[in-house]
């Protein structure tokens, strides 16, 4: 459905993407995860449109995206595109901000879609309010409804949850993904925050290097991840004799010949993370309670 062929990109001199190609089908959501600067936001603005390539080509079914030297108007129908800085009316309200592309010849439709909408950003309350009263977490809410009030087939979302604090991101994460697969809408997003993308991506698209790294299920990158960039997506983690080794796996025991120091302990919540010298090298490892400064432990990898 959406292809990305070979497409690289320099805003000066500089590449930021070096032939990057992938693919996504109707209805997938794609993760796109790299460090800040490594070139996500760029690659959503040349999938919508916004920059001419240096080289490849990207097509959504038969249509190809061209960039502004092609085409006057940056955007198509299908694709909608929530950036990073979304800019709204904020002297209008929630509702008529989301209903804004939405035709007015058809009156009960349009307050039918916005009601929907209002509910899967859960800013029912809000609707009368004006825009620019809201915090930013609200606006970024405002800015996702609004690029799907007129459903579009494929929907690229930068860092959509950014602004949004933790008591509601969690509900509205599920709602806004939960959404997207009911309406089979193609969802990438760019995102450097593992809980947009466990338990929802289908695919994630590791940046690297101005280049990808991998792509793949998220179930496959972290039971075999190739490499320390992969593998610190996913949580902290060990290379012990050249096997990365999650926190998780390496465990306190009664007795072990892999002989540590405990160096600190750091509460998280069901466990605690505890920072140990092995050997000279520092392995982090988790465990039920703290554990003693200077005290040495065994510990075991269970894999
Ligand atoms: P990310 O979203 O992964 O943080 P960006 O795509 O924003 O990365 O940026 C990739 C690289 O391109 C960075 O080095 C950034 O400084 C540079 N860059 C981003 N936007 C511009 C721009 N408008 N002009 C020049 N350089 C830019
Ligand atoms: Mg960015």
């Amino acid at each position: 459905m959406l292809q990305v062929k070979n497409i690289s990109f320099s805003y000066q001199e500089t590449e930021v993407l070096k032939q990057i190609s992938f693919a996504v089908e109707a209805g997938e959501q794609l993760s796109i995860i790299g460090e800040s600067g490594s070139g996500k936001s760029t690659l959503l603005k040349l999938i919508y449109g916004e920059f001419d390539l240096n080289e490849g080509h990207i097509f959504w079914k038969e249509t190809e995206v061209l960039g502004p030297k092609f085409n006057l108007v940056v955007g198509y129908d299908f694709m909608k595109y929530v950036a990073q800085e979304f800019d709204l009316m904020p002297f209008t309200s929630v509702a008529e901000n989301i209903g804004a592309f939405l035709s007015n010849f058809y009156p009960e439709e349009k307050q039918e879609r916005t009601k929907e909408l209002l509910e899967v950003v859960e800013l029912t309350a809000f609707a009368k309010v004006k825009v620019k009263t809201l915090s930013g977490g609200q606006k970024q809410r405002v800015a996702l409804a609004r690029a799907l009030a007129k459903q579009p087939e494929i929907i690229l979302l930068d860092e959509p949850f950014s602004h949004i604090d933790n008591f509601k991101k969690q509900s509205l994460r599920r709602n806004v993904f939960k959404y997207l697969k009911e309406k089979n809408i193609a969802c990438i997003v760019a995102t450097h925050d593992k809980e947009d993308v466990l338990g929802f991506a289908d695919r994630m698209l590791i940046l690297n290097n101005h280049e990808v790294e991998v792509v793949g299920t998220p179930e496959k990158l972290y039971h075999t991840p190739k490499t320390p960039l992969i593998a610190s997506f996913f949580g902290e983690f060990n290379v012990i004799e050249n096997n990365i080794i999650y926190a998780h796996q390496l465990q306190f025991v009664e007795n072990s010949n892999l002989k540590a120091t405990v160096k600190q302990s750091y509460f998280k919540g069901h466990y605690y993370l505890i920072e140990a010298d092995l050997d000279g090298k520092m392995v982090l490892f988790e465990n039920k309670t703290a554990l003693k400064n200077n005290d040495v432990v065994s510990l075991k990898i269970m894999t």
